[in-house]
């Protein structure tokens, strides 16, 4: 418990802040290259469909075409065995399989007419349906690529904020980390207000008892406001980043469903780091 932590912990909170700020960004990224991506996924799906639909018909057209081979095949013994028959029972036998085989083949033969037709119309629609792909994919591939690299940089950035951190809190005292990041919480809540120039809480503005702020402004230890728990700090000269703050203390904003919970604790908990921990 130096004096430096809590300027630690107001560092410590602008680098909090970043971070949520890019994962923000990230999110909004990827919501908004799905969009850009939407119309050729569609088609892509519809492409699909139809190479999947075709395949199964030129399954079906061979299976055809050979059965009718094979009937064709049997025609032609038949049709041998036609020359060699050697009585009239015989031959009206032959005859009349011959002509049932036939038949058959035909039939087979115009079911595999069919279906060609069918394949071929449907190798339009799938040329037109790959046509209507390729151009969606070209009409939005700058823009997706644009925030394909913004995206990137927004990770990279994530990764170089995440490592300076764990850098940086080394440096902080233990105890006093675990309550600023109790206070914290997944949701990002404000840990850490400076004193008002007239001696009140910078988050919620309840008035701070002569006594602790003297404290404060010592910072001989960590003092938080009775009010609303969060740790108070000695006011400082740099620009508390003010838009960043006012997003986080926000109470409008939904939280996670143990928020109440957690700010109640962080107000009971004050001068306390053990009853805080995570
Ligand atoms: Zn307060």
């Amino acid at each position: 418990m130096t004096e430096q932590t809590r300027p630690g912990l107001r560092e410590l909170q602008r680098l909090d802040d970043a971070i949520q700020a890019i994962i923000e960004k990230i999110v909004e990224l990827d919501e908004r290259l799905a969009e850009v991506e939407q119309p050729a996924h569609t088609l892509d799906d519809e492409v699909g469909t139809t190479r999947t639909r075709l395949q199964e018909m030129r399954v079906e057209e061979r299976r055809i075409e050979l059965a009718g081979d094979e009937k064709r095949t049997r025609v032609k013994k038949l049709e041998d065995r036609l020359t060699q028959v050697r009585n009239v029972r015989e031959e009206s036998a032959v005859t009349a399989e011959l002509a049932m085989v036939r038949r058959a083949q035909e039939a087979d033969d115009q079911e595999a007419l069919s279906l060609l037709d069918q394949i071929r119309r449907l190798e339009d629609r799938l040329g037109e349906q790959s046509d209507a792909l390729e151009e969606a994919r070209a009409e939005v591939e700058p823009r997706r690529k644009e925030l394909e690299a913004e995206r990137a940089s927004a990770i990279e950035e994530e990764a170089r904020l995440r490592k300076e951190r764990g850098a940086f809190t080394a440096s902080l005292d233990e105890g006093e980390l675990r309550v600023y990041e109790a206070i914290r919480g997944s949701a990002g809540r404000r840990a850490l207000a400076s004193l008002t120039d007239d001696g009140a809480c910078g988050l919620c503005f309840s008035v701070v008892p002569l006594q602790r702020r003297n404290e404060i402004l010592h910072g001989s230890r960590m003092i938080r406001c009775e009010a609303c728990g969060v740790i108070l700090a000695a006011p400082t000269d740099e620009p508390e980043a003010p838009e960043a703050a006012a997003e986080a203390t926000g109470g409008d904003e939904p939280e996670p469903p143990d928020s109440s919970e957690s700010a109640g604790e962080a107000a009971n908990g004050e001068e306390d780091g053990e009853a805080t921990t995570a």
